[in-house]
């Protein structure tokens, strides 16, 4: 069995990709980066989701000498020409203050009606081999951004993004129905392929 790394720290990111790896039949053991307690974090430097989720996979697939996936993701608005985009948990200033970072955004947009409000979550997925292969796959979540948050479920931007063909925000859904049709569920299910071609 094929051991994979996950860049992440968090949880629920592991549960959500082991249980795409164990719907597509494949039987590789995932492991989180806290497997690895000793390998620092990674700066991320890119300028893209493409390229902040391709530096943590090669510099943990570098340090571990395993294959590693790691993501990157972000809230991108179309009338702000894509940001908070990489900025987006930061954007306020504080890393990782989702209520300062969301009541900027609603405060940047006070005047913008909701014809012009689109916004899509991204993410990028990247594996990376210690050999240097590297393959990275995005997916994508639409809606509109509403004046006032709704929803106390989910984290982030979720309070304020309606989904195309929903009256609910991504914090009125269930994780379920979110795993089921996220930017990320979307991203790592794009690996799915690419795993089974280099690592089966
Ligand atoms: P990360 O790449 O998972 O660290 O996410 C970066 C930032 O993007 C988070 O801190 C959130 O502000 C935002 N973000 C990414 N995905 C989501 C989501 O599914 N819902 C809400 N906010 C998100």
């Amino acid at each position: 069995m094929t051991r994979l790394i996950l860049a992440t720290r968090n949880a629920g990111k592991i549960t959500e990709l082991r249980a795409i790896l164990a719907e597509a039949g494949l039987d590789h053991e995932l492991v989180g980066a806290d497997a690895y307690p000793e390998i620092p974090d990674v700066k991320e430097t890119g300028t893209t989701f493409a390229e902040n989720a391709l530096l943590k996979a090669h510099a943990l697939a570098q340090a571990t000498g395993l294959p590693a996936v790691a993501d990157d993701s972000g809230l991108c608005v179309d009338i702000l020409g894509g940001a908070p985009g990489i900025f987006s948990a930061r954007w306020s200033g504080t890393h990782g203050d989702d209520q300062a970072n969301l009541d900027l955004l609603l405060a940047q947009l006070g005047d913008i009606a909701p014809p012009h409000r689109a916004a899509h979550f991204a993410c990028a997925a990247a594996l990376a081999l210690p050999d240097g292969t590297e393959r990275v796959v995005e997916g994508r979540l639409p809606g509109t951004l509403r004046t006032t948050p709704a929803g106390t479920g989910g984290f982030g931007y979720d309070p304020i993004l309606q989904l195309d063909g929903e009256t609910r925000t991504c914090a009125e859904l269930t994780p379920a129905e979110k795993n089921a049709i996220s930017h990320r569920g979307k991203a790592f299910r794009g690996l799915v392929p690419v795993v089974r071609e280099l690592l089966s």
